[in-house]
C-alpha cells in the first residue's frame, strides 16, 4: 500500500526533477526534512534525457558559483549515497573560429582564474591532439577546463533522492499538486490529488510546467518549453572515455563521448517553441518527433567539421523539451507577492550543471532568509507582470534557444516579442531616427541614425558600430544640452510622515 502524504511539512517542493531533488537534498542536510511531490516518476520531465554536461564557467559570477559547487557535489555524491552517478571529470574544450570568439576565450580564461577554476589556452594543434578527426583549418584557439565533466542526470537525481531520504526527507511520486493555498498573501498549504499538506514554505521547481502553474496563482514565471535536439553516433572504435567535451559556439554545437559513441547536440539560432496548447497530461519520459528539416543546416555543419562522421552513421536522433526564459537566465528565490513561495526554474539547458548550486542556494534562502552568495542576475523578483503573457514567452523561448550558443556580446539584441511596451513618444522618436533596443519589454532609443535605422547584429567586443553616435551624444551633454526620455523607468510613490527621512536614507547626496 502506498504511503499517505503527511498533514504538515516544514516545506513542500513541487517537482521531482534534478532541481527540486537537489533542493530537497540540501534542506535535509541542513536538518529540514521537507516533502517533495512529483506528478509522475522522478526525473521523468526534462531531466532524464539531458546530455549531462557539467561546465562551470558561465556569463555571470552568480551562475559560475552554482556550477562550481555542482562539480564539487558530484565528485562526492556517489561515495555518500552508494548510488553511481556516472560522473567523470574529462574536461571541456571551447574553440574559437574568429577574432571575437578568441578574445572571449582569453577573457573567460581570466574569469576562470578569478573564480579559482584552472584553465589553459590551447593552440589549434593541441585541440587536434584531443579531437584528431576534427578539421582545424579555421580554428584560432581552444580553452581547456580540466575540472569540467559529465554525469548521468537520471542517476544523479536518484542519488540526491537517496541522500535526502537518508536524512528524513520524503518523496511522493504519482501525486500532483493541484494548487497552493494562499491566505492574506502567505502560503499556508499545498492541495494535491491525494490530500492537503499544511506548510508555510513552497518551492515551485516544476520545470516547463511552472509558467502556467504560477500564472494560475497570480505568480509570474516567465518561461516556455522549446525543443532541443541531439544525435548519437554508432560506437566509435578507440574513442577514449576520457575524451574532453567539445563546444563550438560559432557553429552552435557540442560534442561528448557517450558510452563509446559521440553525442552531438545543437542550439539553433532560432529554436521551436513546444506545447503551445499546453503540455499533454500524460507526459512522462517522453521524447518529441525529430524535425530533420529544422536542424538540417546544423547537421551539415557537424559533418563538415568532422567528415569521418559520414562513415560512422547516426544511431539516435533525439528531441526533448526544456524550458527557456526571455533573458536566458533562470528564476530563483522568493516570489515577491506571495510570502513563503520560492522559485527555482527556467534552467535554459543548464539545469544539470546548475543543480547542485541551485539546491544549496535555495536551501539557504528558505532556512536563513538569504543566500550566502549574490544571486542578483537570477532573482525571481526580476519578473515583470507583463511577462505572465504566455504568447510573449512562447515567441521569446524560440529565440532564447539561440542565446545559449552563438556569440554573446554587449550589443546582442532580441528580435522576437518586440514592441510589447512603448513610450508615448515612440513614433516621434522613430521619426527622429531613433534606433531601438529592447529592455524588459520596452522599446528604448539607444542612439539616432536616420540613415541606418537597423540595429547592427555583427558582434564586437570593442568599439561598436554606434559608438560614434553615442560619443556625439555625450559631448552634447557636456558642452550643450540633451533631452532624455526616461518615461519607461519605474515610478515609486513614497508618502507618509517619514517619507523625507526614508528618502534621505536611501538616496545618495
Ligand atoms: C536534450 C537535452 C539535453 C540537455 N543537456 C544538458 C546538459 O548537458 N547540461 C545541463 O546542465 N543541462 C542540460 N539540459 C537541461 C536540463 O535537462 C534541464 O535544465 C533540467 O533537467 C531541468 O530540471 P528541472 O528539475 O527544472 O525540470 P524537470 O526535470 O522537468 O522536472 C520538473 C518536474 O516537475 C514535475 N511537476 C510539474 N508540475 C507538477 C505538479 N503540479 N505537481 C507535481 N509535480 C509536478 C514534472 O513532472 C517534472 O518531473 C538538457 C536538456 C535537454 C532537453
Amino acid at each position: 500500500m502506498s504511503k499517505a502524504i503527511p498533514e504538515t511539512a516544514p516545506a513542500v517542493i513541487i517537482g521531482g526533477g534534478i532541481i527540486g531533488m537537489s533542493t530537497l537534498y540540501h534542506l535535509a542536510h541542513r536538518g529540514v526534512p521537507a516533502v517533495l511531490i512529483e506528478r509522475r516518476k522522478i526525473a521523468s520531465g526534462t531531466t532524464w534525457h539531458a546530455a549531462g554536461i557539467v561546465g562551470q564557467l558561465r556569463d555571470s559570477t552568480a551562475q559560475t558559483e552554482l556550477g562550481k559547487y555542482t562539480a564539487r557535489l558530484f565528485r562526492d555524491l556517489e561515495e555518500e549515497t552508494g548510488q553511481s552517478t556516472g560522473y567523470k571529470q574529462n574536461g571541456t574544450i571551447n574553440i574559437s573560429l574568429s577574432d571575437v570568439r578568441h578574445e572571449q576565450l582569453l577573457r573567460t580564461h581570466d574569469h576562470a582564474a578569478r573564480m579559482g577554476i584552472p584553465s589553459h589556452i590551447l593552440s589549434p594543434q593541441e585541440v587536434k591532439e584531443h579531437w584528431p578527426a576534427l578539421v582545424i583549418d579555421d580554428v584560432q584557439s581552444g580553452l581547456f577546463v580540466p575540472s569540467n565533466g559529465q554525469v548521468n542526470p537520471l542517476d544523479v537525481t536518484i542519488a540526491l533522492s537517496k541522500g535526502a531520504r537518508q536524512k528524513g526527507a520524503q518523496v511522493f511520486e504519482g501525486t500532483k499538486v493541484e494548487r497552493l493555498e494562499i491566505r492574506d498573501g502567505k502560503v499556508v498549504g499545498v492541495v494535491t490529488d491525494k490530500g492537503i499538506i499544511a506548510t508555510d514554505q513552497v518551492l515551485i521547481a516544476g520545470g516547463m510546467w511552472s509558467h502556467l502553474f504560477g500564472k494560475s496563482h497570480g505568480i509570474t514565471v516567465p518561461l516556455h518549453a522549446a525543443e532541443h535536439f541531439y544525435v548519437v553516433t554508432e560506437p566509435v572504435a578507440g574513442l577514449p572515455s576520457t575524451q574532453p567535451i567539445l563546444n563550438i559556439v560559432e557553429e552552435r554545437n557540442y560534442w561528448k563521448e557517450d558510452a563509446g559513441k559521440i553525442l552531438i547536440g545543437g542550439f539553433e539560432a532560432q529554436g521551436k517553441a513546444w506545447a503551445k496548447d499546453g503540455i499533454p497530461e500524460d507526459f512522462e519520459f517522453d521524447e518529441l518527433p525529430f524535425d530533420m528539416e529544422h536542424v538540417e543546416e546544423d547537421l551539415m555543419r557537424m559533418f563538415a567539421r568532422m567528415p569521418s562522421l559520414e562513415g560512422l552513421g547516426i544511431k539516435t536522433f533525439f528531441n526533448g523539451p526544456e524550458s527557456f526564459t526571455p533573458d536566458g537566465r533562470p528564476y530563483m528565490g522568493p516570489v515577491p507577492d506571495v510570502k513563503g513561495a520560492f522559485l527555482a526554474t527556467g534552467m535554459n539547458s543548464n539545469g544539470i550543471l546548475n543543480s547542485g548550486g541551485t539546491g544549496l542556494t535555495l536551501a539557504e534562502w528558505m532556512i536563513d532568509g538569504r543566500p550566502s552568495r549574490s544571486m542578483a542576475p537570477l532573482l525571481a523578483a526580476r519578473a515583470h507582470p507583463f511577462q505572465a503573457n504566455t504568447r510573449y514567452n512562447q515567441d521569446r523561448a524560440a529565440e532564447s534557444v539561440g542565446f545559449h550558443y552563438g556569440i554573446n556580446w554587449a550589443g546582442r539584441q532580441v528580435h522576437s516579442a518586440r514592441g510589447v511596451r512603448r513610450v508615448p513618444l515612440h513614433q516621434q522618436l522613430k521619426t527622429a531616427g531613433a534606433v531601438m533596443a529592447e529592455r524588459i519589454g520596452w522599446e528604448v532609443p539607444m542612439y539616432y541614425d536616420a540613415e541606418n535605422p537597423e540595429w547592427s547584429d555583427s558582434p564586437s567586443l570593442r568599439w561598436k558600430p554606434w559608438s560614434e553616435q553615442v560619443k556625439q551624444e555625450c559631448l552634447a551633454a557636456r558642452d550643450a544640452a540633451v533631452l532624455l526620455d526616461q518615461s519607461m523607468y519605474a515610478k515609486i510613490l513614497v508618502q507618509g510622515p517619514d517619507a523625507a527621512r526614508a528618502l534621505n536614507h536611501v538616496c545618495g547626496a
